[in-house]
Formats: C-alpha cells, sequence, structure tokens
C-alpha cells in the first residue's frame, strides 16, 4: 500500500499540516473518526497545489466550533442543514469540516435530504470519482486511502467520470464544477460522462440548480488560480448566467484582475500570503450592477468572505487615507504602518490605489526599504556581541533599520558609532582552574616562575600568573581565533592548557629519579 501519509506530508505546506493536526486532534478527542476528502486528496496524488483542506467527520462537526476557535480557528460559517462548518485554520488555511453523510433526491430543485453514514457512504454522494476519496486520519488506519470509485486511476488517465448515470440530474450544479474542473485540469470529460452531460444540457437539468448550489459555486470561482480562463468556459457553457442573469466576461475587470494576480504572486515571492479571494470577487463582477452583487453575496456560503468583499473599498480607502497622513510622515513609520496591515489590503491597495504618494510607498515597502536592510552589518554586530541571543536584539536590528530608512544612519561608520554604547559588557573570563595540591601543584609552580618573572605584554591583569606564558596578544590572535574580539575567553583557556601542560615534564623527571 502506497504510503499517503508521507505523500501528504510533503505535499501540504507547514500550515497545512499544522491544520490537519489541529482538526485532527480535536475530532479524535470528541471521539469522531475523521477524514481528509475531497479536493485536498484529489490534489495529493495528482501533484496539482493543495488549495483547501476537507475534511469529513463521522458526527456532527457543529459541536467542534468551541474546541476549534480555543484552537485559533476562525469560524467562516456554519451549515447547519448539511452539518458542515466552514472555517479558516492559522496562517489562513482554509477548510471545510462536513458530516459523513447520505443524501436522497427527492425532488428536482430541492436540495437533498440528509442522514447521517459512514465514510464509504459518504464517498457515494460524491461528484466525481477522482473527488469521492478519502485518506484515514485516525490512529490504526492512519495513512490509508479509501477509493471505491478507483479515482486514482482517473487522475492517472486524467478523465472526468461522474459516481453514476444520474449524477447531473440529481445535482445540476455538478454540470458547472465539471466544466470548471475540466477547464483547470485541461482533462476531459470520459466518454459516458459526457454522454449524460449533453443529455443534461438537451433536457436542461440547470434549471432545477438550487440557490444553495450557486453560491458554492460562485464562491469557488474565487479561489481559482486562473478564473477569467474558468469564467470564460463558463460562460461558453451557458452556465455564468446561471450564477446571475447578467454576468458576462464583459463584466470583468480584466486589467485590475491580472495585475491583482500578479501582485500576488510577487507578495508570495517576498513570503506574503494574501488571500486574494474577495478581490477576486471584486475585479470578476466589477461592472454588474449593485443589486446583482447583493443576490450573489447573498448565496455565498461564508460570510466571512462576503463581508470581506463587501469591505474592501472602504478599508483600502482607510488604508490610503493613514498613508498619507502624518503616521506615514517618514519612511520608518510608513514602514510600521504598511507591516501591520492585513496583507490583503495591501495586495488590494497596490492594484487599486490612485494616488501617486500611496503607490509609491507600497511600491517602495515591497522594494526600496526592503533592500535597506542588507545594510545592518550582522558581522560587525556579532563582533560587538550583539546577537540573536541578546534580548534587546530585535529592538536594536530594528531600531538600526528604521534609521537607514529615514536617511539618519547612512555610512557603516555611522552604524557602528551608533551600535558601540549599545553592545553588552564582554563575558567574565573563565574561574581559574582548581588549587593543586602537592608535589604536582609545587611543580606547577615552578613551570610558571620564570615566565612570571618576564615582562608583562601589557595585556592582562589579575591572570597575571598564566597571561605571560602566552605570546603577545596580536601573534596570539592571529594563531588561535583570529575573528574572535579581544576579550574572548578563548585564549585565556590556551594559555591554562600550556602551563598545566608544562608541570608534568618536572614531574616526570623527578619521578625518573
Ligand atoms: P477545489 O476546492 O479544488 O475546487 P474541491 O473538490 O475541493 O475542489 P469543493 O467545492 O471544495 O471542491 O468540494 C469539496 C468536495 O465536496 C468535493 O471534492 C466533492 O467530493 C464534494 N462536492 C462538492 N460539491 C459537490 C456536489 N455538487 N456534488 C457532489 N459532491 C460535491
Amino acid at each position: 500500500m502506497a504510503d499517503y501519509i508521507y505523500t501528504m506530508e510533503i505535499r501540504l505546506t507547514p500550515d497545512q499540516q499544522r491544520g490537519v493536526a489541529l482538526v485532527q486532534d480535536i475530532a479524535r478527542a470528541a471521539g469522531m473518526n475523521i477524514y481528509l476528502t475531497g479536493g485536498a486528496v484529489r490534489d495529493i496524488i495528482s501533484g496539482f497545489s493543495i488549495r483547501d483542506l476537507d475534511f469529513t467527520v463521522q458526527g456532527n462537526p457543529l459541536k467542534l466550533q468551541k474546541e476549534l476557535e480555543r484552537a485559533g480557528a476562525v469560524i467562516s460559517s456554519a451549515d447547519e442543514d448539511f452539518k458542515t462548518v466552514y472555517l479558516r485554520l492559522p496562517g489562513s488555511v482554509r477548510a471545510e469540516i462536513s458530516m459523513a453523510r447520505t443524501e436522497q433526491y427527492e425532488k428536482a430543485g430541492k436540495p437533498p435530504s440528509i442522514s447521517p453514514a459512514t465514510i464509504i457512504e459518504d464517498l457515494r454522494r460524491r461528484d466525481f470519482t477522482f473527488n469521492a476519496m478519502a485518506l484515514s486520519l485516525n490512529p490504526g488506519s492512519r495513512g490509508l486511502l479509501m477509493d471505491p470509485f478507483n479515482g486514482a486511476a482517473d487522475i492517472e488517465a486524467k478523465l472526468i467520470r461522474v459516481l453514476h448515470n444520474y449524477a447531473f440530474v440529481e445535482d445540476p450544479s455538478r454540470l458547472i464544477r465539471a466544466s470548471r474542473f475540466a477547464a483547470r485540469f485541461h482533462w476531459p470529460l470520459e466518454e459516458r460522462t459526457q454522454a449524460r452531460f449533453t443529455s443534461a444540457v438537451e433536457n436542461k437539468y440547470m434549471e432545477y440548480i438550487t440557490n444553495r448550489a450557486i453560491g458554492y459555486e460562485i464562491e469557488q470561482l474565487a479561489y481559482e488560480d486562473d478564473p477569467l480562463h474558468i469564467l470564460r468556459v463558463l460562460e461558453k457553457e451557458d452556465w455564468l448566467k446561471v450564477l446571475n442573469p447578467r454576468w458576462t466576461t464583459a463584466k470583468v475587470d480584466a486589467a485590475g484582475l491580472g495585475q491583482l494576480l500578479k501582485t500576488r504572486q510577487q507578495m508570495n515571492e517576498l513570503g506574503y500570503s494574501p488571500d486574494p479571494a474577495p478581490a477576486v470577487l471584486y475585479f470578476l463582477t466589477a461592472r454588474l450592477g449593485e443589486k446583482d452583487i447583493a443576490d450573489m453575496r447573498k448565496l455565498i456560503p461564508r460570510k466571512d468572505l462576503v463581508e470581506a468583499w463587501r469591505d474592501l473599498e472602504q478599508n483600502a480607502k482607510s488604508l490610503a487615507k493613514r498613508l498619507t497622513s502624518k503616521e506615514a510622515a517618514t519612511p520608518s513609520r510608513t514602514w510600521k504602518l504598511l507591516s501591520e496591515a492585513r496583507p490583503e489590503m495591501i495586495l488590494f491597495l497596490a492594484v487599486t490605489a490612485r494616488q501617486q504618494a500611496v503607490v509609491q510607498k507600497i511600491r517602495n515597502f515591497f522594494t526600496k526599504w526592503r533592500q535597506l536592510q542588507q545594510k545592518i552589518p550582522l558581522p560587525e554586530m556579532t563582533e560587538l556581541r550583539i546577537t540573536p541571543q541578546l534580548p534587546e536584539y530585535p529592538k536594536i536590528a530594528q531600531d538600526v533599520f528604521m534609521l537607514l530608512l529615514d536617511g539618519k544612519l547612512r555610512s557603516r561608520t555611522e552604524i557602528l558609532r551608533f551600535l558601540k554604547p549599545l553592545a553588552p559588557p564582554p563575558p567574565p573570563p573563565p574561574p581559574p582552574p582548581p588549587a593543586k595540591r602537592g608535589r604536582a601543584a609545587k611543580a606547577a609552580a615552578v613551570a610558571v616562575l620564570p615566565a612570571a618573572a618576564a615582562p608583562l605584554t601589557g595585556k592582562k591583569k589579575g591572570k597575571g600568573v598564566v597571561a605571560p606564558a602566552t605570546p603577545p596578544p596580536a601573534k596570539a590572535g592571529a594563531k588561535v581565533e583570529p575573528p574572535k574580539p579581544p576579550a574572548s575567553p578563548r585564549p585565556a583557556k590556551q594559555k591554562e592548557k600550556k602551563v598545566i601542560r608544562a608541570a608534568p615534564k618536572k614531574v616526570k623527571g623527578k619521578k625518573r629519579r
């Protein structure tokens, strides 16, 4: 059996891995069996990037909400009817926890009635074979892949296949999903699936799509890597107008969307991971009327996504205002302000800002100012014992950077002049070796006597007994530890060694007699 836990662990981001551990532990503590399911398993096996985590539990996940929040998750919304919790795990990991269920479709256009079920029964109610797999996260079977429809083989063959003949009749939103996955993966529909798809189109099954499914599919567009491409495909299939009757690709701000995705990529490269979903929806619907947008928002299941989309313009406006106020009067203050701002807001503002001052400040934040960090003289700071072990280190490094930003420190000499008074005192020298007793001690004393009588090098006092036995500091430094600051305890140790080595010679000599 393939080791899917290993595959999972190497494919998930560190935040996603922590997210899996967090949800798994909470579900287990509540006595629920838990599985990773759906798109996450598909993407682990297929090698596509894993965009979100879908969990299925045998039990009611709504009961886990408090524990999840206590562990740092943010509940986006909870669907009482379908027993599903939409959440964000620490690190902005999007996740969904559903109850394992069966679905009975009784009336076209109406949501199915649901009942609790086992994981295998749950996999049977899903859309496509590649989405009907589960990976056990339970002790005893952790890593076991459940793949009752041979989805792994369809991934291998790059085919989109429905689970049964009634898939599109039961839930016509699967037609949209089929087009969306085909557009994203560039995989064809398997032959019989294609036949069912064509028949569903001819029979106008789409008229029976539920509002819940519409909302769910609108939301999914926000997470696509190339949403405009998906929108074009949906438009060609006539599905876009299902999501909103007036939605066409002409309503998209394509230039803004392109800029958004480009800036997001640049931010990712700098280590920021802004969630672009609200801004993607903003640009995808940029030229739609207020009412259409409001209608779409009502249907989207994740309420925090809707709020973020709704508040985008207002939040960007207030960030722009702060960037042109006294609060951002200097580069260091601007840096602080932007460092504390939500990456999503910087992303959106970077694309939409019209004021030159705002545009320039964001640009400096991402390029010119960042490069100044390289001017912080780390080797010299180490020599001055200003190292990360020092409690004040973050503040000192931050202060240097702020002064560099504001042009108050320019040259290396100026930086060192600033740093020197902040250097901690050198560590105390190591304690002298324990006093020798008896003959050996006497012998040691004799051994050092001539050296002690030699002129002092002027280097160290207190350790007068050993210091003269060493070469002058400059030479000693060159021989022993060149990069260490002169006050380093190392040379002292070397000196002691020499003295101790000298002692046994005399003792030996005595013994021979
Ligand atoms: P992605 O997030 O990459 O778009 P996904 O497969 O995770 O893909 P979601 O919309 O998050 O898509 O759905 C999660 C899982 O729920 C799916 O993999 C599928 O198993 C199931 N699912 C979603 N919608 C339907 C549906 N309409 N009919 C049957 N199963 C569905």
